[in-house]
């Protein structure tokens, strides 16, 4: 790695809600072999760690996928109690017992369709760190938020509430934040990479205030919104740009794997 590129690329998929047990099988014949005809996994894994993020129901069936190229698969929510009378909800505990790497939170749709709020974002946040999963956690500003010019204190708001509920503790965890403009989630839209660069900037900034410098130099700031095998180059070569959360574009192997290549 140079010094303009410190930290270790993350590209993660992001399933939603998507994909039965066969469509899972079809679809890592196919990345496994793509993958092996390019050269195989482990010129990947040297420029990114690669995931995920699936429906609870396929994760067995996506670690058997995944076996022996160090892919890592992720939850795309959590409970933050590690077991009780919450129906329907899936606690950390619970997730590590199923083998998963860590845990998307935070994610929009969660936040416009669930009610998510910060608060209960960094709950989730302190859990997974506590039981020792990755957390992803996403912020991003509406398209309306956008136009006002309130992008920079949407995105503050979101960390600092979010961070008010994580330890000084956990912060020593590795975690990753997912910038994801709502206006580019499946969209089609997507951020230019000077709109995506600038939001990458001021969220380490706002990091390192809020955190610590070394926290906020070493964590990975990935994008997320409609990148796809068109854009995601310019997106990745850009310094403050870590990585990307991939939703439409992940669901086919043939597009995540010329993102990967
Ligand atoms: C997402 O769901 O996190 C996402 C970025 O979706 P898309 O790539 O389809 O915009």
């Amino acid at each position: 790695m140079t010094d303009a590129y410190p930290r270790k690329k993350f590209i993660a998929g992001n399933w939603k809600m998507h994909k039965t047990r066969g469509d899972v099988e079809t679809f890592f014949q196919t990345f496994n072999r793509l993958i092996s005809e390019s050269g195989g996994f482990s010129q990947i894994a040297e420029r990114y760690d690669v995931a995920f993020g699936v429906p609870a129901t396929l994760f067995e069936t996506c670690e058997q996928g995944v076996k022996s190229t160090g892919v890592r698969i992720l939850a795309q929510n959590c409970h933050w109690e590690a077991q009780g009378a919450f129906t329907g909800e899936l606690s950390v505990p619970m997730l590590k017992d199923a083998g998963v790497h860590g845990a998307i939170i935070g994610h929009s749709e969660r936040r416009q369709y669930n009610g998510e709020t910060n608060e209960a974002v960094g709950k989730k946040w302190q859990a997974l760190s506590r039981g020792g999963l990755l957390p992803v956690i996403c912020i991003g500003e509406s398209r309306s938020e956008r136009e006002a010019g309130k992008t920079e204190e949407v995105l503050s708001v979101q960390l600092r509430e979010t961070l008010s509920q994580v330890s000084k503790d956990s912060l020593g965890h590795d975690f990753v934040i997912a910038y994801e403009p709502v206006w580019a989630i499946g969209t089609g839209l997507t951020a230019t990479p000077d709109q995506a660069e600038a939001a990458h900037v001021f969220i380490r900034r706002e990091l390192a205030e809020l955190t610590s410098k070394a926290c906020s130099e070493a964590v990975r700031i990935i994008y997320g919104g409609s990148m796809n095998p068109s854009n995601a180059r310019e997106l990745l070569g850009c310094p403050n740009i870590d990585g990307g959360l991939i939703g439409g574009a992940s669901l086919k192997a043939e597009d995540f794997v010329r993102i990967l290549l």
